[in-house]
């Protein structure tokens, strides 16, 4: 089967580098059939890069990102056809963008601190509209001369036991879990190789996990074949993608790279089937029913 699939990518809604329009011609043009939009605390991406896609007969999997902090790790769940449009979904992505907002006065305080001056308006002049984090601290940083590079930042300030990074206040991964549940999506364990804490599966499955992102830029051979075997162990969906934030962004990922076979895409296509069946069949009365029966990347239905 020609073209494939990749199911993790940034756009300028967060801290990608390209628009997504400009992600879209790039999938495009690396033969990626299937892309997953998949930025932080945001789906502002979305309907650009659906747009942009039907002109390139490329498909868009609708889905986020949410990055969470545990006791020196960070865990990301990623979120797959999520009812995203719906009012209480976005008032939720608001309220994490706004954390996101206060975190960066937060690390500008701390960087001050350890005598690197920066305001928290240079830092929003990059972002611009889309979700702020860590990434747009670091260009910042690397404008005012204080790192090299955006890893050099990471490396010495900004990295998750950095002395200038400051914990978020807001979800566990458990809760990240189980609101993307709630929005009707998949949950999905991002590059769980990266994070060190394959501990926790159990009690995030117990959240209602339902897939581990296991085709992953650095994630080893002997690691692929592992989380393959987890998902088919617990019944949960093995998925991939590149992670990928644009040319120049510090990070080697190239679009559509690793291959992810068009199969991942059709056993996502099938959890989220499974899903909306679980939870009609458990709905309590007084909820408002999904409409489970219509395409899950299909805008426009009832919720809570
Ligand atoms: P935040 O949204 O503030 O949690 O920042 C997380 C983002 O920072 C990740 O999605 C990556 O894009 C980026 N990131 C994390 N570690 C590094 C690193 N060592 N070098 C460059 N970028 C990084
Ligand atoms: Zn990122
Ligand atoms: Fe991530
Ligand atoms: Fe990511």
């Amino acid at each position: 089967m020609p073209g494939g699939v990749d199911l993790h990518s940034h756009t300028t809604a967060s801290d990608g580098a390209l628009a997504p329009r400009e992600l879209v011609r790039l999938a495009a043009r690396h033969r990626v059939r299937v892309l997953a939009v998949t930025d932080h605390d945001s789906t502002d991406g979305l309907p650009d890069a659906i747009d942009e896609a039907a002109r390139h007969g490329l498909e868009i999997v609708p889905g986020l990102e949410i990055n969470t902090d545990v006791p020196g790790a960070e865990i990301h769940v990623l979120g797959y056809y999520v009812d995203w449009p719906a009012e209480w979904f976005q008032a939720f992505l608001r309220e994490q963008r706004a954390e996101r907002v206060a975190r960066v006065h937060r690390i500008v305080a701390r960087l001050g601190e350890l005598g690197l001056p920066l305001t928290a308006e240079e830092v929003f002049a990059i972002c611009k509209e889309g979700s702020p984090g860590r990434p747009h601290v670091a260009q910042a940083m690397v404008k005012r001369g204080y790192a090299t590079s955006v890893r050099e930042a990471f490396d010495r300030w900004l990295r998750a036991d950095g002395p200038a990074n400051v914990p978020r206040r807001r979800l566990t991964p458990a809760e990240a879990v189980a609101v993307i549940r709630r929005a009707g999506g998949v949950p999905v364990l991002a590059h769980p190789g990266l994070a060190d804490r394959d501990a926790m599966i159990p009690e995030l499955v117990a959240a209602g996990l339902a897939g581990i992102e296991t085709y992953y830029p650095e994630h080893s051979v002997a690691q692929i074949q592992a989380y393959r075997q987890t998902c088919e162990r617990l019944h949960l969906v093995a998925t991939g993608g590149s992670d990928y934030h644009g040319p120049h962004t510090g990070r080697a990922a190239t679009l559509g790279s690793p291959h992810v076979p068009l199969e991942v895409w059709e056993a996502l296509k099938r959890k989220v089937r499974e899903l909306r069946e679980q939870a009609r069949e458990t709905e309590q009365p007084g909820h408002e029913p999904r409409e489970s029966d219509s395409p899950p990347f299909l805008p426009g239905h009832p919720h809570p």
